[in-house]
């Protein structure tokens, strides 16, 4: 573990939210939560300098893809990686993801909790 070890996790799940943040939490990194994009932004403009923001696409208020477009564009979390973690595996997803410059694009169903923070231990190295 480096010290990249902040995530922003968001996810209108609160099931999911709480239980992939206990396992960040498990792994050593800080983790704050937001249940939307709104609150998401909100952690981000009170300071909260995360090293990733991981990210579900199907959300109320705002989805995935436009709460990353309103970081990027706000310049609200500079030098954060971004990570989807979502249901939704289109082609087209998976390349708007792309050109917006994601990092990882990790599907819920076929990827355990433990398997996600290894993935994200991989990106940030
Ligand atoms: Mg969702």
């Amino acid at each position: 573990m480096n010290d990249k070890n902040k995530i922003l996790l968001v996810d209108d799940d609160s099931f999911l939210l709480s239980m992939y943040s206990m396992k960040f939490e498990k792994s050593g990194f800080e983790v704050k939560a937001a249940t939307n994009g709104t609150e998401a932004i909100d952690l981000l403009k009170n300071g909260y300098k995360p090293d990733v923001l991981i990210m579900d696409l199907v959300m109320p208020i705002m989805d995935g893809f436009t709460l990353y477009e309103n970081v990027k564009k706000e310049n609200l979390a500079p030098g954060a990686l971004a990570v989807m973690l979502t249901n939704q595996s289109t082609a087209a997803d998976i390349n708007r993801a792309k050109e917006l410059g994601v990092s990882s694009f990790i599907v819920k169903a076929t990827t355990i909790p433990s398997e996600v923070v290894d993935e994200v231990k991989k990106i940030i190295k």
